[in-house]
């Protein structure tokens, strides 16, 4: 049984996630460079996807590879003193 990352509940639901035109939806990483070009404009949120009914946390994954090297090529090194 899954829980909820944020808040604790065990009231979630499972489901994936798909954008309004029924194709699957994207992660697309901030900071990507202005002249990166990509086909799908991220990575695929194909994992199953887990949402709280008590505060509305929405979890999934992506191939976390394709992701690596997606940020590596086309986003801008990160700063992480943010
Ligand atoms: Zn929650």
């Amino acid at each position: 049984m899954s829980e909820c990352l944020r808040c604790g509940s065990r009231n979630v639901i499972t489901g994936r996630i798909v954008s309004s035109n029924q194709k699957k939806a994207v992660i697309r990483p901030d900071h990507q460079k202005f002249w990166a070009f990509s086909l799908y404009g991220g990575i695929f949120l194909d994992g199953p996807a887990v949402v709280c009914l008590e505060c509305g946390l929405v979890t999934t994954s992506c191939d976390a590879y394709a992701l690596a090297q997606f940020v590596k090529k086309k986003c801008e090194p990160r700063d992480d003193s943010e």
